[in-house]
């Protein structure tokens, strides 16, 4: 159907009629060929990698396509038998994650103390982690309770996963948290 100057004006303009591609395909017109042209364009020459969203233990199936390494979109993938290429609201926008100016890239530290936060070395940052939780958990260790129960375990740290740690990480997660005798143990996933 063909659409006039004045036609779309009118729509574009009309606050009950909602968006002008509301109004458009209200009007009859079909966006599915424009939209197809569209992604065809995007992931034209693009490598296609098969992966998997990290939110939640639902695992659906993507695929990833990436031009000169670069991933330039993240869609459902239509073999997986159970999301059948469908993605919910939240993997709808793992592409953000990867592709996201706001992403924090550096490690950042704050002194005790200190209002301001200064750009860290990783092995620096990494080593600190590691010394504050052997120090904290040599301070806190509680080996049995006073009626002789063995629990082996420090009350003193909490582990929290994020959303975007996937299921098998998660389990490395938790069993090492567990080896270290750390029992609050959660994941941002739920909350
Ligand atoms: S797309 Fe939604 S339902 Fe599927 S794994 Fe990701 S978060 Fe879970």
């Amino acid at each position: 159907m063909l659409v006039g100057r004045r036609d779309f004006l009118r729509l574009t303009a009309s606050a009950g009629a909602g968006t002008a591609i509301g109004g458009l395909v209200g009007l009859g017109v079909t966006l599915a060929p424009a939209m197809a042209r569209a992604q065809e364009l995007r992931i034209k020459d693009a490598k296609t990698t098969p992966s998997i969203c990290p939110f939640c233990s639902v695992g659906c199936a993507t695929l990833i396509h990436t031009v000169d390494g670069k991933i330039v979109n993240i869609e459902g993938d239509p073999r997986s038998p159970h999301n059948e290429g469908t993605l919910c609201p939240k993997g709808a926008a793992i592409y953000q994650l990867h592709m996201n100016p706001n992403r924090a890239t550096k490690v950042l530290h704050r002194k005790p103390g200190a209002s301001d936060w200064e750009v860290v070395e990783l092995e620096w940052a990494m080593d600190r982690v590691a010394e504050l939780t052997k120090k904290t958990r040599d301070e806190t260790f509680i080996e049995k309770l006073p009626n002789g129960k063995l629990v082996n375990m420090t009350p003193a740290i909490f582990a929290l996963g994020g959303a975007t740690l996937d299921n098998e990480f998660n389990h490395v997660c938790q069993k090492f948290w567990r080896g270290l005798g750390v029992v609050a143990i959660e994941n941002q996933a739920r909350i």
